[in-house]
């Protein structure tokens, strides 16, 4: 690969000595207007620049000339636009200028009056010859430079093209040795297996601030190709989603992965819900763009795929966004199976690792330590059990009234629902329970063959039943 860059980079150089000989250091943006040529480039520009310079101090002797001639010290020969170069003296003394043949009347003002001459007429229009020759010997110049580059077009492109590549390859091999990044194996499986992954920036940021990023392995496969990762915000769910995202990009791209040992198939697409380009300014709620980007997700990846998604549903109430985080995930099992990594924070979702046989649970680890939480950044097995939003909320300096009525809230909260089950579950037994005895005695019951004393004496023992038995238990 060196061979063919060196190659490349053999190429005659004298186009791009003589431009750097010829361009100033400083050019202007705009070329029709010259001054980018350096000076001693061109003895012909030289010799019109000078006569430029050689003009202007005509005029300054002019000036000197015409003063004495008039005896007024304070004539001026001044350029506007209108006019150009001209003659100027202060009002007063128009009657005695005028009276000199040389001076040519061009206007008068309630201030000064304006001559020119001959001689002023030769030299300016000398001055602006030797500009226009300038500027265009430049754009000559500027042209012929243009036309030789694009002459070389396809050699500048190769060159440009094997920079890069010596660039890139410079950069990995850096990082390799620099970032202690390895070489990724690419499988033709269906396959993630990363040992001691860790993310590119997460990890340079805290290196920078001496501190030491957690590496996290993922293994998933054919077999296991979702997996559902609970734990409290702040347990690092979203730089493992994106680290591992990150690690499969570089790998693909031909990079080295900062990892200890990764196996990577190759993967189609790799689509993303997590929350970075919500664009609020573009009249879209957060909600609403976390919908069409899981749409065009479900819409258009296939089992090649790799998926993450953080937190899907958190922007909508909890009912509606478990439900619909709970069916997108079945639907993937289901229907596309793409390798997935699915962040959330609903530890309802966990349930499903008993129904989905492809899903398993993951959580982020934590500790509890003198009533806070120590965030441990590993990866485990298995389901969080707390969402320690509270300890969260103190870690952030939320004040220790708002956190500890919040404490109690979710205690009263929890108790309801635990009652509520418990009630639920009371319901659910008895009346299953009773509506199989009463199946049972219907079965026996041939109805063909029973007399009307006979189902009477059914419909009040039924009736007994339920009153023993207390009408609430048969309210559902
Ligand atoms: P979550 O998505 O669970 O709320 P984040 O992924 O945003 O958590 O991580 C929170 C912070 O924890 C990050 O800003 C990062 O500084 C730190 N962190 C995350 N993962 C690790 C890790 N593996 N090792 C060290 N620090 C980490």
């Amino acid at each position: 690969m060196l061979n063919s860059i060196l190659n490349v980079l053999e190429i005659d150089y004298s186009l791009f000595v003589n431009i750097t000989k010829a361009l100033k250091s400083d050019v202007p943006s705009i070329a029709k207007e010259g001054g980018f040529i350096k000076d001693g480039f061109s003895a012909e520009l030289d010799f019109l620049r000078n006569l430029r310079n050689n003009e202007l101090s005509q005029i300054i002797k002019l000036q000197k000339k015409y003063s004495e001639l008039t005896k007024i010290n304070s004539l001026k020969i001044k350029h506007n636009r209108m006019l150009g170069y001209h003659v100027e003296v202060r009002a007063i003394h128009d009657e005695s200028i005028r009276d000199i043949d040389l001076f040519i009347h061009r206007q008068t003002t309630a201030q000064a009056s304006r001559f020119t001459t001959n001689e002023l007429v030769d030299i300016e229009t000398q001055i602006l010859n030797s500009f226009e020759k300038a500027i265009k010997i430049e754009l000559e110049m500027f042209n012929d430079f243009a036309n030789q580059i694009l002459q070389k077009g396809k050699e500048i492109l190769n060159i440009v093209h094997s920079i890069s590549e010596l660039d890139i390859s410079f950069m990995v091999a850096n990082q390799s040795v620099s970032r202690n990044y390895i070489c990724p194996r690419i499988s033709n499986d269906k396959i993630l297996e990363i040992i001691d992954g860790r993310h590119p920036v997460v990890e340079h940021q805290m290196r920078l601030s001496e501190n030491s990023f957690i590496s996290n392995d993922c293994k998933l496969n054919n077999e296991d190709f979702i997996w559902l990762i609970t734990g409290p915000n702040m347990a690092g769910k979203s730089t493992y989603l994106r680290q591992n995202a990150l690690i499969v990009i570089m790998a693909q791209a031909g990079l080295f992965v900062p990892a200890k040992k990764a196996k990577i198939g190759l993967f189609d697409k790799i689509f993303s819900r997590v929350g970075a380009s919500d664009d609020l300014a573009k009249g879209q709620s957060t909600f609403m763009i976390e919908m069409i980007e899981t749409s065009l997700i479900l819409n258009t990846s296939s089992e090649n795929s790799l998926v993450i998604l953080d937190e899907i549903g958190r922007g909508t109430s909890t009912f509606d966004g478990l439900a619909i985080a709970w069916s997108v995930l079945e639907y993937l099992h289901e229907k596309i199976k793409p390798i997935t990594l699915f962040a959330t924070h609903y530890h309802e979702l966990t349930e499903l690792k008993d129904s989905l046989k492809n899903l398993s649970c993951h959580k982020m680890s934590v500790k509890e330590w003198n009533n806070s939480i120590i965030f441990m950044h590993k990866i485990l097995d298995g389901e969080a059990d707390k969402s320690y939003g509270i300890h969260v909320a103190k870690l952030a300096g939320i004040p220790s009234v708002v956190t500890d009525s919040a404490a109690k809230i979710l205690s009263d909260l929890q108790s309801k629902s635990q009652k509520k089950k418990n009630h639920n579950k009371e319901i659910i037994t008895v009346n299953s329970k009773e509506i199989e005895n009463f199946l049972q005695e219907f079965d026996k019951i041939d109805v063909d063959d029973i007399s009307p004393r006979q189902s009477l004496d059914f419909l009040y023992k039924l009736k007994s039943k339920r009153q023993s038995n207390g009408k609430s238990k048969f309210k559902k």
